[in-house]
């Protein structure tokens, strides 16, 4: 198989849309480095600092902002979320898939970036719940937010799916499973375009 540059897979969708599993069981599996971000908010139960996010205060988050260390940023249902420019870029350049876990905000300013390897790396998918209900269900079954927290989320997951059609594939959630699936040849369907391996003559 011939060189190529890395894949950035990036994956939006409501919260509750079952996105960050199918992110994370990627990495897991070895298919594709997961970027980890960096967040202002409150670690849940049983999330880890370094390996879920990078948990921040709000003035560390800004020096970083002033820094210019973010691929993008944006803030989401209250709170500060930006990815680290060393989390994606080298690892692209050094052949690395990497799998990108942000919201709408966060997509459209990766769409716009003028660096090629962004430019030419990118494929955008929209992981869309099945109906509001089980949306719904989904963010309640959680079982470690507030009730005033899913409520939030809900109406901006609502708003939220209202982007869909500015991605360039949508999974319709379905079992984990058969997400799973669709999401996994995506990514090895995209490993043989051609245009990505460098001995594609110019
Ligand atoms: P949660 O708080 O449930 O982990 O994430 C809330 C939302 O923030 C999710 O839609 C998630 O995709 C998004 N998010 C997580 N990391 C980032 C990031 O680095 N940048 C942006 N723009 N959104 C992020």
């Amino acid at each position: 198989m011939s060189a190529r540059t890395g894949i950035l897979y990036l994956v939006s969708g409501p919260s509750g849309s079952g996105k960050t599993t199918l992110c994370r069981r990627l990495s897991d599996e070895g298919e594709a480095s997961y970027a980890i971000s960096c967040t202002t908010r409150p670690p849940r139960p049983g999330e880890t600092d370094g390996l879920d996010y990078f948990f921040l205060s709000v003035d560390a988050f800004k020096d970083k902002i002033a820094n210019g260390d973010f691929l993008e940023y944006a803030e989401v249902h209250g709170n500060f979320y930006g990815t680290l420019v060393s989390e994606v870029i080298n690892k692209l350049e050094q052949g690395t898939d990497v799998v990108l876990d942000i919201d709408v905000q966060g997509a459209a300013q990766v769409r716009a970036s003028n660096h090629p390897i962004i430019k030419n790396s990118l494929v955008d998918i929209f992981i869309m719940p099945p109906s509001e209900e089980e949306l719904l269900k989904r963010l309640s079954g959680r079982g470690t937010d507030s009730q005033e927290v899913i409520a939030t989320r809900m109406k901006n997951s609502l708003e939220e799916m209202e982007h869909w059609p500015k991605y360039s594939f949508r999974i319709v959630s379905g079992t984990h499973e058969e997400d799973y699936t669709y999401f996994k040849a995506l990514l090895h369907g995209e490993r043989l375009r051609i245009s990505r391996h460098h001995d594609t003559p110019a």
